[in-house]
């Protein structure tokens, strides 16, 4: 993953955090570790691979101090003065209790940061980072509510910020010949501190600093608010907290701002904003995007839609995947590349029928591949769930799934797309193809589900309206009640485009928040935010049972929690989606040959799920019993020779 990136021209590949020693363990979530020197063989792979492109290597070096788990390794949190983060779990398993370093501690610290940065060397890492941010270890030493130390680690701003400097200084010492070492470093939270000689203590701590380390990188302390998404957020959102970060430092500043518009890059450099353009989202929707905006194909881009479901990846301890790039994270185990696939027979005929995200980027693959390939499209514009969605509140951005697709269809002579044509099964049969892909989507039902998955059937079903309905632009009536049991984002988008025009919106959910599942996608705050400030009202722990004369009936998931009755004039149900898979049954029924559905047609989900699906057919579609081999980490025990 990280070589396609130095293939496609980023200057600089960095690992994510990587752990210094066992007392800094964030199992089971994804995080890289440099605890002996058993670890340098796996990171020099990456070097090796990143600098086969001429890019530099660096290593995120990180200890949690008490902002991790060590769930793994069980070693009890350390920091600055045992003084609990916030937290919702019990005893030391995260973030709550920890015990204060005591000298012995602070002296280990030090070193096992500079045994890691020598491993880092080893490994042929160009460049070393000290983690002074997101609440992690030297951080912690910098915040005063954090830091009660009487030592000279505590009190005055030069004995918090002895640690980040003495840190910096013994890793110079050990590497910094050989290696830059940049510091990464949290403003937002010091920028509120009120500091007696500047501006505030964030200002104060870099002008302290200024040139010690060789780059600085700046950011959020809050990876909720630094990964906000498109729905909340423009890109460059991260500038109030980094701009004032340049005047007070000769080295190069970098930062991250999903940037994913040359142009704003541009501008934050003329601007004098930041040194170096940093990426993460932006290089996952588009690991090409530097050797793009060299070679003039800006319009080649794959821009990040800022979906955040490349966040939901992390938590969910998974290899990070992209809704715009299906080959993210399949690098090695599919051996997909970003922008090379096999070709394929350019006299293979293949039909395919939708053009929503699935059918679009079948098409666009194996477009790219040289088949031979003719789209469908019942509707007179492509695009399908995504062109619909886009115009919900908040994610018009949706709309580059479709646009960076059409406009590589466009210029390609092996692709013809008919819009208006609403196929049958023996229009397909009749079009005579080797192929035929079915990618006709899903729509939402009106069924109501209980928690155990029943079906709830005593709802005047005709009067319960659906998103398909709401964003066709069905009428609704009086106090609208949007019960949402699917938990993601259509939920909210509804309430809060009802609550623009006027209605009165509650939302009912047998969650215990709004949106639920946002909480992966980092999301879960700002959309319970915007329903407050919306006046959206939330009725949480819920399920609707019933809806008659007016008045939904509510039910607590719990036993003994009740029932109540709310005013409603319109139900809108968000829950379940099938898959609009008439067609594909028909062709299956009548024995045409080689069809296969796509997408939301074959199993309803997110978008990212459509887009792969569709990416994935059009490389396996010529594979018949050639099955592909997809790679897996297998562990080896280590026997003694
Ligand atoms: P997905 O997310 O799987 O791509 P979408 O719902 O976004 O699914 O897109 C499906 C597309 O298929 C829609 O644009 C719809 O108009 C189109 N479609 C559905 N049935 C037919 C059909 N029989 N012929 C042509 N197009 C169809
Ligand atoms: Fe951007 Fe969404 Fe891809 Fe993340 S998953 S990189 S937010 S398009």
């Amino acid at each position: 993953m990280r070589e396609v990136r130095a293939e496609g021209g980023w200057g600089v590949i960095n690992t994510g955090y990587c752990s210094i020693h066992p007392s800094s363990d964030d199992a089971p979530l994804p995080y890289c570790r440099l605890w002996d020197d058993e670890d340098i063989k796996v990171h020099a792979m990456m070097t090796d691979a990143v600098h086969r492109h001429g890019s530099l290597a660096g290593v995120e070096l990180w200890h949690g101090g008490s902002g991790t788990g060590n769930k793994l390794t069980r070693q009890p949190l350390m920091s600055a003065s045992g003084v609990s983060g916030n937290t919702t779990y019990p005893g030391w398993i995260n973030l709550s209790h920890s015990r204060p370093m005591d000298k012995k501690d602070i002296r280990d610290f030090r070193q096992w940061h500079v045994d890691a940065a020598i491993r880092a060397r080893s490994a042929e890492f160009d460049i070393v980072y000290i983690y002074a941010g997101m609440n992690f270890g030297p951080y912690q030493f910098l915040l005063p509510w954090l830091n009660k130390r009487n030592d000279e680690y505590g009190g005055s701003l030069e004995n918090r910020v002895r640690l980040t400097r003495e840190i910096i200084e013994d890793m110079k010492e050990a590497v910094g010949q050989d290696c830059a070492i940049a510091l990464r470093f949290s403003t937002d939270q010091l920028l509120d501190i009120p500091s007696e000689n500047m501006e505030s203590e964030a200002h104060e701590i870099i002008s302290m600093l200024s040139d010690i380390p060789d780059l600085w990188d700046v950011k959020s302390s809050s990876w909720v608010r630094e990964t906000v998404s498109a729905r909340f957020s423009e890109q460059g959102a991260q500038e109030p907290i980094n701009s004032f970060v340049k005047p007070l430092t000769s080295k190069p500043v970098v930062g991250v701002g999903r940037f994913t518009s040359p142009d704003a890059m541009v501008s934050q450099i003329q601007r004098g904003i930041l040194d170096f353009i940093g990426a993460a989202r932006p290089s996952i929707a588009d690991p090409f995007l530097p050797n793009k905006i060299n070679e003039g194909r800006e319009d080649e881009i794959r821009e990040c839609i800022g979906c955040n479901i490349c966040v939901s990846g992390y938590h969910d301890c998974v290899p990070v995947r992209c809704t715009q790039n299906p080959t993210m994270g399949e690098e090695w185990r599919r051996k997909w590349h970003p922008e090379r696939i096999p070709a394929g027979d350019p006299s293979t005929r293949v039909l395919i029928v939708g053009a929503g995200p699935a059918g679009l980027e079948c098409a666009r693959a194996l477009g790219q591949r040289g088949f031979a390939v003719t789209v469908a499209e019942a509707r007179e514009e492509l695009g399908g769930r995504v062109t619909i969605e886009s115009k919900l509140p908040g994610l018009s951005t949706w709309a580059r799934v479709r646009d960076y697709r059409t406009n590589l269809i466009q210029s390609m002579n092996n692709v013809d797309v008919y819009l208006g044509n609403q196929l049958s099964a023996q229009d397909v049969i009749d079009f005579e193809c080797e192929h035929a892909v079915i990618a006709t989507g899903a729509r939402w039902t009106r069924e109501i589900l209980d928690s155990t998955g029943h079906p709830v059937d005593t709802l005047q079903k005709q009067t319960v309206l659906t998103p398909d309905d709401i964003l066709a632009g069905a009428e609704v009536q009086g106090p609208v009640v949007i019960f949402d049991f699917d938990h993601y984002y259509m939920g909210g988008c509804l309430a809060q485009l009802l609550r623009e025009r006027g209605n009165e919106v509650t939302i009912v959910t047998p969650a215990n928040s709004v949106s639920a599942w946002t909480f992966m996608n980092n999301e879960m705050g700002n959309i319970r935010a915007r329903m407050i400030e919306l006046g959206v009202n939330i009725v949480l722990e819920n399920n609707v049972t019933d809806f008659e004369n007016g008045s939904v009936l509510l039910n607590s998931i719990y036993p003994g929690g009740g029932s109540s009755a709310l005013e409603c004039g319109s139900l809108v149900v968000v829950g379940n989606r099938t898959g609009n898979d008439d067609l594909y049954q028909e062709l299956q029924s009548a024995g045409a040959n080689s069809v296969q559905n796509i997408g939301d047609c074959r199993a309803p989900g997110a978008i990212a799920h459509a887009v792969y699906s569709g990416h994935e057919c059009a490389r396996t579609i010529d594979l018949g019993d050639n099955i592909e081999q997809i790679e897996r980490e297998r562990p080896v025990l280590r026997t003694e020779s």
